[in-house]
């Protein structure tokens, strides 16, 4: 097929295979990279992970002109520079962390041509010094990273980048691309004015990320239940958000008990201690950090298998941005948030509290935002289809078969008026005459039946309730009265003991007065089942064997080059390794992710480790 400006669409994907060695590009990925082409403006808004950096790699390759790259991270720019650069790919960066024998080197390769990507910070392209330069260095296009960050209704505004517009007036022949994953029409409108963007190509991609199996829990005892959800992921990469910052340091403390390897993470750190922590992420030589949502701006490993919050976060938006952060390598990943409606009401105490020191009102979009979040969390519907509506996207899929409600593991409980009763009354015998409270595992045993010592000695054997819910796990019970106290018909005592305490609402339930709907929580878990975006079978046990060995190979080669591990190789291209057992050269380049330079660079190392594992 020929393009407007005569670039066929085999030109575009021979270069996607030699160079990245991908074989058929992702959706929208062609026509973003057909607009840089045909020199015309656009917009691309994909979620991350859809591959927006390949939309801006890619051109330049087939017209032989440079692309400046406006980047504002600088840790991520050096990751990319590596990859381009085991790639074959001719690229330089230029921010303040270069010296002036680099900056000069730079302007070496422009002056002779031999650069297609310069990758520059924000700060520095819109320096006086920069911007005179501009005119002679033969760019074709300008492309915007992360270009949400120039407007006030993103989450994440940047001065600078409301001085880029500059850089066009500079480069009146130069197209203007813009690349972000915040979908808000609010945002997308700004960027276009902000960016006087000239009748722009706009491609908006699909918010749902397949990959992703989300899960909400009630939260009974996080940090148990953090352990189990983690013992599915063993020496996988994974993250925990917490509220607070005490939160993620006891968090990581049990787990580490638990022997994961894990290490806390909060702005509250030194930072250096903080930096030591990413890196060690980064290298692979950590594999969970427990961390408030500090954590994550910068971080690009692609292989998170797995993102925990350990609370509500405060709005969609965010809970979709830190999920986003889980197979962004396209592999399955699960996501999975516990809950309880408590974290609401933390949430409105601290938006009130911050309102009232700025002595203004609390906002009320921010209450909105968190109605949705807390609407979601609740919800009883397929969690794919909730998020990319809330996106303003329709899902066609019957069913996503990838999250709690869709995979069934989450239903009512038949007759949950009846359960609850049960509860409430059991709780308001064991109170007695005296008033004595409990906590909510004694109150569970109690409905079980237990003959433990402290309900004999308590005489709670002999309360008419005792044995009423002997069918019903222990974990449930203790979950269904988390939820008649997230649903304020119960409540706990905020003195020395959490002890649970009668209500108004009890009354009304007790009385027959209020229905209630409760959920049964899932079954302990089983293992994942694998999910790809590509619809991949899972590794059998013995080629989880060959991957593990391809890993440590991996983390050596990129010591080697001083590089994170996933710019050697992402976890997509050594699985497909696995699966093809290559023992050639040219069938190494069959696999998804080997290039022609990554091949001559890495290939042999990989064919011997992949023999030495076929034969033992
Ligand atoms: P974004 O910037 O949109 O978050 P990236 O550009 O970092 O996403 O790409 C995410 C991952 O997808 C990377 O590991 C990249 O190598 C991979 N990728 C991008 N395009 C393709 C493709 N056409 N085929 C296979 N993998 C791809």
């Amino acid at each position: 097929m020929e393009g407007p400006e005569g670039v066929s669409q085999d030109a575009i994907e021979d270069i996607a295979e030699r160079i990245w060695g991908f074989r058929t590009l992702r959706p929208l990925q062609e026509p973003a990279v057909r607009a840089v082409l045909d020199k015309r403006d656009s917009l691309v808004v994909l979620p991350t992970g859809g591959g927006k950096s390949l939309c801006y790699q890619l051109p330049p390759m087939v017209s032989g002109e440079l692309t400046l790259v406006i980047s504002p991270l600088i840790a991520l720019m050096q990751d990319q520079l590596d990859g381009l650069r085991l790639s074959g790919y001719p690229a330089a960066a230029l921010n303040s962390n270069c010296t002036d024998d680099e900056i000069a080197d730079t302007y070496d390769r422009l002056h002779s041509g031999d650069l297609r990507l310069l990758l520059v910070s924000p700060e520095r392209a819109v320096t006086s010094g920069f911007m005179s330069k501009l005119p002679g260095m033969g760019i074709g296009a300008i492309a915007i990273d992360e270009a949400h960050c120039i407007s006030h209704w993103g989450h994440d505004f940047r001065p600078e980048y409301r001085r880029l517009v500059e850089l066009r007036d500079r480069l009146p022949d130069a197209s203007l691309h813009a690349y972000t994953a915040t979908a808000t029409p609010r945002v997308r409108e700004d960027i276009i004015r902000q960016l006087d963007l000239h009748e722009p190509e706009i491609l908006i991609g699909t918010f749902d990320r397949p990959n992703l199996t989300y899960r909400v829990l009630p939260r009974v005892k996080a940090a148990d239940q953090i352990a189990q959800i983690l013992a599915r992921h063993e020496n996988d990469a994974a993250i925990v958000y917490c509220m607070s910052r005490r939160e993620t340091e006891n968090v990581a403390e049990s787990l580490m008990k638990r022997g994961v390897n894990a290490a806390a993470y909060h702005a509250g750190m030194d930072p250096e201690k903080r930096r030591r922590i990413q890196d060690k992420f980064t290298t692979e030589r950590l594999d969970v950090v427990v961390a408030t949502v500090a954590f994550g701006m910068g971080i690009d490993r692609s292989d998170v298998r797995c993102v925990i919050h350990a609370s509500l976060p405060k709005s969609i938006e965010a809970y979709q941005q830190e999920t986003g952060r889980a197979g962004r390598d396209g592999l399955e990943a699960e996501c999975v948030l516990l809950y309880s409606s408590g974290d609401a009401r933390k949430w409105e105490q601290l938006l009130q509290r911050s309102a009232y020191e700025a002595g203004v009102e609390v906002d009320p979009k921010q209450l909105e935002l968190l109605r949705h979040m807390r609407g979601f969390a609740s919800g009883m519907r397929c969690r794919h289809r909730t998020l990319s509506e809330h996106f303003g996207q329709s899902y066609e899929n019957e069913s996503c078969e990838a999250c709690d409600i869709c995979l069934g593991e989450v239903s009512e409980v038949h007759d949950a008026t009846t359960v609850a009763q049960k509860i409430l009354s059991c709780i308001a015998r064991a109170a007695g005459q005296n008033g004595s409270a409990y906590g909510a595992a004694h109150i569970a045993d109690v409905l079980r039946g237990s003959r433990a010592q402290k309900i004999l000695d308590r005489g709670h054997d002999r309360l008419t309730t005792f044995g009423l819910l002997r069918d019903i796990r222990r974990d449930a019970i203790i979950s269904f009265i988390d939820q008649l106290v997230d649903q304020d018909l119960l409540a706990r005592d905020t003195g020395e003991y959490p002890v649970l305490i009668l209500t108004e609402g009890s009354v009304e339930v007790l009385r027959g007065e209020r229905e209630v709907t409760l959920l049964s929580p899932p079954a302990p878990a089983k293992r994942e089942r694998a999910r790809t975006a590509d619809g991949e079978e899972p590794l059998t046990d013995l080629q989880h064997g060959v991957f593990d060995r391809l890993r440590a190979l991996r983390r050596k080669l990129a010591d080697e080059q001083g590089v994170p591990p996933y710019v050697v190789f992402n976890d997509a291209t050594l699985r497909d390794m696995v699966r093809r057992m290559p023992t050639s050269s040219e069938s190494m380049l069959e696999v998804k992710g080997v290039g022609q330079a990554k091949l001559e660079r890495f290939g042999e190392a990989f064919l011997d480790e992949l023999m030495a594992s076929s034969s033992g």
